[in-house]
């Protein structure tokens, strides 16, 4: 069953892989089906088994020997192995049905974060849609109205401070506290602040070193940490959680 959900995330890893290379180029995600950037083949079945067709015309195209990105099997790989990790850890259920989709949002935004330093609405957007919906069926099954409300305003109030405070070093933008308000649609207010607490000390410890070597790099793609931060959080925010009030209770 590990083995089925692997080999679905790669597959769907083809798919955000198709979606990170055409969304910041403005083109359709659906149309033209997919082809060789350089020659314009149309590529076959055979070329596209996720990560096994990289390996096997070892990183080159088929028809043009044009090199092929290790991007393309790299996303597909860290896409099964997460989707993988999600479902060892809550099995089948709303739950890895959720989670898989708001990691799957995340992959998306934060490639192309790193790729273009923007965060496109069109991805966060499809990704509000999602939490809306999830959290009114939550609401109907077992959800606290209360809950939702707290998790948006955690990441409203801190990062929008944050945002204020940095704005003349060009930290953390609006782009940033897109991410957050879709994230806290998904998850609990523990699980939020958590997140919001790692993405900050990820960011902050990657700024910091990249500060110190003398690089005055514009922008800092943050969506990469704040996706590491939340698949942290989502799988053991509640023991973080949990850990840092024993600690600080002294
Ligand atoms: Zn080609």
């Amino acid at each position: 069953m590990a083995f089925f959900v692997f080999v679905i995330g790669t597959i769907l890893g083809s798919f955000f892989n198709v979606c990170i290379y055409r969304i910041p180029e403005d083109e359709s995600i659906a149309y033209p089906p997919s082809h060789c950037g350089k020659c314009n083949t149309k590529l076959k079945p055979l070329d596209l088994i996720p990560i096994m067709s990289w390996i096997f015309l070892k990183g080159k195209c088929r028809y043009c020997k044009e090199k092929v990105s290790i991007q393309y099997p790299l996303i597909e790989f860290l896409t099964g192995i997460i989707f993988t990790i999600i479902y060892l850890r809550f099995g089948f259920g709303i739950e890895f049905i959720k989670y898989t989709f708001l990691i799957s949002i995340l992959i998306i935004s934060a490639v192309i974060d790193l790729k273009t330093q923007y965060v496109f609405f069109s991805v966060s957007l499809v990704g509000i849609v999602g939490g809306i919906i999830f959290s009114i069926v939550e609401i109907f099954i077992n959800k606290n109205i209360f809950s939702v409300l707290l998790s948006i305003i955690i990441p409203l109030v801190i990062l929008g401070l944050i945002i204020l405070m940095t704005r003349k070093f060009d930290g953390m933008g609006i782009g940033d506290l897109e991410i957050f308000i879709l994230i806290s649609l998904y998850v609990s207010p523990k699980i939020v602040a958590v997140s919001l607490f790692l993405s900050i000390i990820f960011g902050g410890i990657v700024s910091a070193v990249i500060y110190l070597k003398g690089y005055r790099k514009k922008h800092i793609a943050f969506v990469p940490y704040i996706a590491l931060g939340t698949l942290i959080a989502i799988l053991f925010g509640e023991d973080i959680f949990n850990w840092y009030l024993s600690i600080s209770m002294f």
